[in-house]
C-alpha cells in the first residue's frame, strides 16, 4: 500500500513527487514514456512551450536553473497581436523563454528522487474508492495490474481520469481543444504571434517559433466544426505572409478555460488535484506552468505535517491560486471583447514600435 499516489508526471506530477518527503511511500504513474522519450509512441505533449515570467518566478523560487538542453530557439522579445476581423496590428514586449517541451517536462522528471516509486508508460485506467484506502487499476504494456495507495493526486492534466471519477461536472469549466501544426521554415521568426477573430473562435490563435519550425495552433470550441475553423484561421494569416503550405506535422490536446475558481478537492477523503488537472490555467492566456508549479508547491507543503488533515490545509492554502484565477476572468473582456480590444490596440497602450522592413512571420 502506498501513502500517495501521483497520476501523470507533467510539471505538476513531476514537481511533487520531487518535493515529497522521502519517509512517505510515493507512486507515480505517467502514461508517456518519460524515460525513453524517443521511442515509437512515447507521445509528446501538444504544447506552445513558453515559459512565462511567472513560470519563471516560481522555478526560482524553486531554486531551479533550467539547463541548456531544454531551450529552443529563437528567444523571443515581442508578441505580434493581430485582429484579423478589424486587420488591426500591434507589437508588444515580452519575457518568455521558448522551450522545447518534451526536454521540459523529462528535465523534470529526471529531478524525482529515487525514493518515489516511477511507473513510465503506464496509463491509469480506472480509481476505485476502498474502505480507507484507493485501488489504481493500471495498464503497462497490454497487462493490467492493481496498487493502492490512501492519498490519490490528480496531476493528469485537462483529461483528468481523477477529475472524472471524482469530481461532478463543472459547467464553468470550459474544455476547448488545441490544434497545432508544425510548418518548415527557411529562416526562423522573430515573433511569438497571437490572434483574435470572434468570428471563428473566442479564444485565441498563435505562431511559435522552433528552430526551423513555425508552429501555428489555436485553441477552439470542440464540436463547433473545429477543422474547418482552424483551416479558415490558416487562410486568413496566409494573407499576412504566414507559409502555411504542407504541415509537417500535426497534434492536439485539450485545454481548460476556468470561467471561475473551480475545486481541487473532492467531496471524498484522500483525493485532490493539482496542475490543470484542477482547472488551474490562464483562462486569458492558457499559461500554464506557473499554476502546475505552485500548486505542486502548495500540496508538497500541505504534506510535510501528514496525509491526516492535507484536504483541509490545501483547500485553505490553495486560495490565492483561486483568488488568481478570479482576477485572470475579470480581464478577459479587455482582451476578447471585440470592442474593448480595438480601443485598447488603436490607442497602443504598452505597444512597442518595431521596424517595418522586418520579416512578417
Ligand atoms: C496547445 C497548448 C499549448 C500550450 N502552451 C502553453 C505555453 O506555451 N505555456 C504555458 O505555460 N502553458 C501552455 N499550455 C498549458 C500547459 O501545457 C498546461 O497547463 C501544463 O502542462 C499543465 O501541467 P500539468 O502537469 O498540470 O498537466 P500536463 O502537462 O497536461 O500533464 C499531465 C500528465 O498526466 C499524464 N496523464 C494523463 N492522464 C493519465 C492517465 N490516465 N494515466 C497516466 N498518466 C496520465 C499525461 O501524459 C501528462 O504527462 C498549453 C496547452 C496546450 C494544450
Amino acid at each position: 500500500m502506498y501513502d500517495i499516489a501521483i497520476i501523470g508526471a507533467g510539471p505538476a506530477g513531476s514537481t511533487l513527487a520531487r518535493l515529497l518527503a522521502p519517509n512517505y511511500r510515493v507512486l507515480l504513474v505517467e502514461k508517456r514514456n518519460l524515460i525513453e522519450p524517443n521511442q515509437a509512441g512515447a507521445g509528446n505533449k501538444c504544447c506552445g512551450g513558453l515559459l512565462a515570467p511567472d513560470a519563471q518566478k516560481v522555478l526560482g523560487m524553486m531554486s531551479l536553473a533550467l539547463p541548456q538542453e531544454v531551450l529552443v530557439g529563437p528567444q523571443i522579445f515581442v508578441v505580434r497581436t493581430i485582429d484579423l476581423q478589424k486587420k488591426q496590428e500591434r507589437y508588444y514586449q515580452r519575457f518568455y523563454i521558448n522551450l522545447d517541451r518534451t526536454k521540459f517536462d523529462c528535465w523534470l522528471f529526471s529531478l524525482i528522487p529515487p525514493s518515489v516509486n516511477v511507473r513510465s508508460a503506464t496509463l491509469c485506467k480506472e480509481i476505485r474508492k476502498e474502505e480507507g484506502y484507493y485501488t489504481l487499476r493500471l495498464k503497462f504494456r497490454q497487462k493490467y495490474y492493481c496498487e493502492q495507495a490512501r492519498l490519490v493526486i490528480g496531476a493528469d492534466g485537462a483529461a483528468s481520469i481523477v477529475r472524472k471519477t471524482f469530481f461532478p461536472e463543472d459547467p464553468k469549466l470550459l474544455v476547448y481543444s488545441a490544434v497545432q501544426e508544425w510548418f518548415a521554415v527557411k529562416k526562423p521568426s522573430p515573433y511569438f504571434s497571437v490572434f483574435f477573430d470572434s468570428e471563428l473562435m473566442d479564444f485565441y490563435g498563435w505562431s511559435i517559433p522552433k528552430e526551423e519550425s513555425l508552429l501555428v495552433g489555436a485553441a477552439l470550441k470542440p464540436r463547433y466544426n473545429t477543422a474547418e475553423r482552424f483551416k479558415q484561421l490558416k487562410a486568413k494569416l496566409s494573407a499576412y505572409g504566414y507559409p502555411l503550405y504542407a504541415a509537417k506535422k500535426r497534434e492536439g490536446a485539450f485545454i481548460l478555460r476556468p470561467r471561475r475558481a473551480t475545486r481541487a478537492v473532492a467531496d471524498l477523503p484522500g483525493v485532490a488535484l493539482i496542475g490543470e488537472a484542477a482547472g488551474w490555467i490562464s483562462p486569458s492566456s492558457a499559461e500554464g506552468f506557473s499554476y502546475a508549479f505552485r500548486s505542486a508547491l502548495t500540496a508538497a507543503k500541505c504534506l510535510e505535517p501528514g496525509i491526516e488533515g492535507f484536504v483541509k490545509r490545501y483547500q485553505q492554502e490553495t486560495a490565492a491560486l483561486r483568488r488568481n484565477i478570479f482576477a485572470k476572468n475579470l480581464k478577459l473582456p479587455f482582451m476578447y471583447h471585440p470592442l474593448l480590444r480595438r480601443i485598447i490596440m488603436e490607442l497602443g497602450i504598452a505597444a512597442v514600435e518595431v521596424c517595418s522592413d522586418m520579416p512578417v512571420t
